[in-house]
């Protein structure tokens, strides 16, 4: 846990933030500012900087938040139909930095 960030402390309860779905080691929380009707965020509870962070530390909890994603998905009836996106940097748009993926879904996505 590191006591100034966002997503550390909305793991260890903190802040509050409704889950969606949880796993024994990551959690899925509605995104505050929505870019889409279904925009959650899932995000694995160790703390790492990044995606690319957390696949060199733990490949379980790579592959965990990837489970999560399918089952967010299915839930929300978005299984066949929704986009993941993981910001790496400032330059990419990443604003928090604990590794999450942002599953995007429930309208038409424009490619990109
Ligand atoms: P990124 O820009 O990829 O780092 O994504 C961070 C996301 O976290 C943004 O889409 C924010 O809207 C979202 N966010 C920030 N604070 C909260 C919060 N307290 N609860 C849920 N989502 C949040
Ligand atoms: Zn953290």
């Amino acid at each position: 846990m590191t006591a100034d960030c966002l997503f550390c402390r909305i793991v260890a309860g903190d802040v509050p933030s409704p889950r969606v779905a949880e796993s024994e080691r990551s959690i899925a929380i509605r995104d505050i500012n929505p870019a889409a009707p279904v925009h959650v965020l899932v995000v694995p509870k160790r703390h790492e900087p990044d995606i690319g962070a957390l696949a060199r530390s733990s490949t379980e909890d790579l592959a965990d938040v990837f489970a999560l994603v399918g089952r967010v998905a299915e839930q929300e009836g978005i299984a066949t139909d929704h986009r993941i996106v993981a910001n790496t940097g400032r330059g990419a748009g990443q604003s928090v930095f604990h590794a999450h993926v942002h599953v995007l879904g429930g309208t038409e996505l424009a490619e990109r």
